[in-house]
């Protein structure tokens, strides 16, 4: 049975990144009411990460991929009567009632004053809260001028800025090239491009059944931009190498690069040293699990949110797209975010439009498995770190602390080890580390279970409504629940989508929504 077309039926889509805004337009054109929240101040996410200015020079415009369908998503998000987009809205915590998800959400500057509270009782949830970099540790990582590959795409594609002069790119994915022809296009000297799959590896996951990747037309083009790219700048790429150590005083000022083996363990005395200002390493991504263990969500032994085909979770009536669900790429993503958009929205299965996400997400499954076969990571990376090398950053402790954790209490358990070692206990809360901690430790366990899913400040919590706290039971006569009452449809229903023809209407007063916000 079919949800009605009216604007009753309330979802909410965390994340505005490809996922999340595809799936904002399958659902409205479900008819669903769709409130869209994004913890950046910008829509595009990962992907269409941009400047804010109002119109992209030609150099912007060469860092970005399909923009056009980025300009067609973003407008119909700030401009259809029945969808609300949050920016700087994040949501800090999740629970599952019986009657059924609620979101606690601060709007607002991270570093600003005056935060305003959000919660929200939707009929279904859409996650798509994207990855984030994985990057392995090595002696020397905690060097000012060594950065994830992330961190240094975000700066050049957000502000136009290089992170340094001479900059080394290495890691593992197809994610390197893409970011050293950013640097490039910034002004950086990208002195190398050391890929850490070795030639065997790589044909094993990209070659066979070349046919398959006909089927994304679009990254063949992108990919074949960044090789014009790299030639351009004469910018060299080496597979079977690795970052081992990075070296200087008070920042990055050279780094060893040393052959590996297929195990990804350095060959003795091939290290050479490399002069430069700064590094990117990026292993591959990570996702971004917080808000779906929060919401009760199974975690699938990949460690990404395990998912049916129609894109449901394990918990009722939350649904999880992109990046979260496996490291797919861009189109991956567009196609499951209208999969669960559509979905969670409750429209018609026998949907023409669903159909062809199906079938496009099924052509895009094909690049996830490629890039694990192709690019992931081995085990023997462990050989490079030392007794010394942090693992956690934030509360500085070292591979030997690590392992004194273990011997101490007997305890190879990552809950365990974080108590006694304090590794994943900082301000990241073991985002950065918390992988690495866990794998160093021989635990498949994700340690992302946490009720506040990311960092908010005491002032931020304290003003929260009584009602808004997670977990906390409602005193009678309390604030009125965060339940979903019947909405107000908002506006009349506009006239019948098509998916590639959506039309964008003035937006519905924001007065008419279920959520309640407290300044
Ligand atoms: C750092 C980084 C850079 C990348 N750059 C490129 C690139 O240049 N080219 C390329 O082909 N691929 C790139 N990728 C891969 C790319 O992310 C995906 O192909 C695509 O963007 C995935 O889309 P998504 O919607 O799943 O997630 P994303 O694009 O990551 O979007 C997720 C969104 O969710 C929001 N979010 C997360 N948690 C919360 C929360 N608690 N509350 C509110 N909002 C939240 C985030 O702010 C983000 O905007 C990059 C990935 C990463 C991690």
């Amino acid at each position: 049975m079919r949800a009605p077309r009216d604007g009753t039926r309330h979802v909410v889509v965390v994340g505005a990144g490809p996922a999340g805004l595809s799936a904002t337009r399958a659902a409205v054109q479900q008819g669903a009411r769709v409130t869209l929240l994004d913890a950046s101040h910008q829509t595009g996410g990962q992907y269409w990460r941009h400047r804010d200015t109002p119109t992209p020079t030609p150099a912007e415009q060469r860092l970005q991929h399909q923009w056009r369908v980025h300009e067609v998503l973003r407008d119909l998000a700030r401009t259809h009567p029945r969808v609300e987009l949050r920016t700087g809205a994040q949501v800090w915590a999740a629970e599952q009632h019986d009657d059924g998800p609620r979101l606690h959400v601060l709007v607002g500057d991270v570093d600003g004053h005056g935060r305003t509270h959000l919660s929200l009782a939707p009929h279904a949830v859409v996650l798509a809260t994207g990855a984030h970099d994985r990057t392995l540790p090595f002696p020397g990582w905690d060097l000012p001028g060594v950065v994830t590959a992330g961190a240094a795409q975000a700066l050049a594609k957000g502000d136009g800025v290089a992170v340094g002069r001479r900059v080394l790119v290495a890691g593992a994915g197809p994610f390197l090239l893409p970011v050293a022809a950013t640097l490039a296009e910034v002004g950086a000297t990208v002195v190398g491009v050391h890929e850490a799959s070795r030639p065997a590896g790589l044909v094993r996951g990209w070659l066979p059944r070349p046919w398959r990747l006909a089927a994304s037309p679009g990254k063949a083009v992108e990919l074949a931009g960044y090789v014009a790219g790299h030639v351009r700048h004469r910018i060299p790429y080496r597979t079977g190498e690795a970052v081992v150590a990075a070296h200087g005083s008070d920042r990055v000022q050279a780094v060893t690069v040393a052959r590996i083996d297929e195990r990804w363990a350095p060959v003795p005395g091939s290290g050479r040293r490399v002069e430069v200002d700064a590094v990117c390493v990026s292993h591959g991504f990570t996702p971004r699990l917080e808000v779906a263990i929060a919401l009760g969500a199974s975690i699938s032994s990949s460690r990404f949110v395990a998912v049916d085909g129609d894109q449901a979770t394990s918990a009722e009536n939350i649904y999880a797209a992109g990046e979260l669900t496996g490291i797919g790429g861009v189109d991956a993503a567009l196609a499951e975010g209208w999969v669960a958009g559509h979905v969670a929205a409750g429209g018609d299965r026998s949907d023409r439009s669903l159909r062809r996400a199906v079938s496009r997400r099924r052509a895009s499954a094909d690049v996830t498995s490629r890039i694990e076969a192709a690019h992931g990571i081995r085990p023997g990376w462990t050989a490079w770190l030392r007794d010394d090398t942090l693992v956690c950053r934030c509360e500085e402790v070292t591979v030997g602390r690590l392992r004194t954790a273990v011997e101490v209490t007997g305890s190879s358990d990552p809950v365990s080890v974080k108590l006694t070692s304090r590794a994943g206990l900082g301000i990241c809360q073991g985002r950065v580390c918390g992988r690495v901690v866990s794998e160093l430790l021989g635990s498949s366990s994700p340690m992302q279970a946490r009720p506040v899913v990311t960092p908010v400040r005491l002032g931020d919590l304290a003003a929260t409504p009584p009602f808004a706290a997670p977990g906390v039971p409602q005193a009678p006569g309390a604030a009125e629940p965060a339940t979903a009452p019947a909405p107000a449809p908002l506006g009349p229903p506009g006239p019948p989508h098509s998916p590639d023809h959506d039309h964008a209407r003035a937006r519905a007063p924001h007065s008419a929504t279920t959520e309640r916000t407290h300044p």
